[in-house]
């Protein structure tokens, strides 16, 4: 028997009921539209597309901050439920930004823990030590401030909060968006070695082709709420089908510039 893949997602749909202001009535906006795809253990996973194509409303079905409309999200084979909201992990746009400057390393990476009262004091503090270093801070810097982090080690205090519950699966909302390009290397390579080592599924989700091409297994491109193409990353990359993924390698290639 095949093993149950991490991810099943079945026709997933999430319309928008839109507010009748003055009672001029609008029509629903369908932000995802009958999406499907699964996505095996320690496979990464691209979602590409314009901007407003339903890339975030996706990530926030699965994460279950927000209820679709209509389909389905098996996770191991089982519905998902609030229980459970600690093994998907969502990264927004510029996690670094977000962290409170004033919160300790151990505060910020300890709180998703808190907020599910899992473990003691000690066993949280332990497990906020382990995920830190994971993305290679020291224990030692469990008191040190936000603030007196640079930008980098930030970026790393936000991995380790999300990693701080063991999650099979973390999505990234463009996070990579803004990140010099140094930086951005360095927590893609960060990204890879915690899939090795811990096994890690990643959905990483971009406008921008050339953000996560790199770190992809598979790619999926979406237009106004539906998956257009989906295929193996080096298929996608040589032979796309569809003119919207044309488009978005064509994007991808002009950001780079001429080839020396
Ligand atoms: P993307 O992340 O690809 O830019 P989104 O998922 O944010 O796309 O948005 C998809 C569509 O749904 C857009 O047309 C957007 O305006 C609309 N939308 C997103 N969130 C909401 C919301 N909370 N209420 C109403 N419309 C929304
Ligand atoms: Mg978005």
């Amino acid at each position: 028997m095949p093993a149950e893949p991490l991810l099943r997602v079945r026709e997933l749909s999430k319309t928008y009921f839109r507010r009748r202001w003055l009672a001029t009535p609008r029509p629903a906006l369908a932000a995802l539209a009958g999406v499907s795809f699964t996505l095996q253990r320690a496979r990464t996973l691209a979602v590409i597309g314009a901007s407003g194509s339903g890339k975030s409303t996706l990530a926030r079905c699965l994460t279950q901050f927000e209820i679709p409309t209509s389909g389905e999200v098996l996770f191991e084979g089982r519905a998902l439920s609030p229980l459970r909201r600690l093994d998907m992990q969502l990264i927004f746009q510029q996690p670094a930004a977000s962290l409170n400057p004033r919160f300790t390393a151990a505060e910020i990476v300890e709180e998703p823990l808190l907020i599910q009262r899992r473990g003691t004091g000690t066993e949280r503090r332990e497990r906020a030590a382990s995920a830190l270093e994971l993305t290679g801070i020291a224990r030692a810097a469990l008191g040190k401030r936000a603030h007196e982090f640079s930008g980098g080690e930030r970026q790393r205090l936000a991995i380790a909060r999300a990693l701080v519950a063991e999650p099979k699966l973390l999505i990234l909302d463009e996070s990579f968006n803004g990140l010099d390009a140094s930086l951005a290397a360095q927590v893609a390579a960060l990204l890879s070695s915690l899939q090795e080592r811990l096994g890690i599924a990643y959905i990483l989700i971009s406008h921008d082709l050339t953000l996560v091409a790199g770190l992809a297994h598979e790619i999926a491109v979406m237009e106004r709420g539906a998956i257009i193409e989906h295929a193996d990353a080096a298929t996608l990359m040589s032979q796309p089908r569809h003119p919207q993924t044309c488009e978005l390698i064509a994007a991808a290639l002009a950001l780079e510039g001429p080839r020396a």
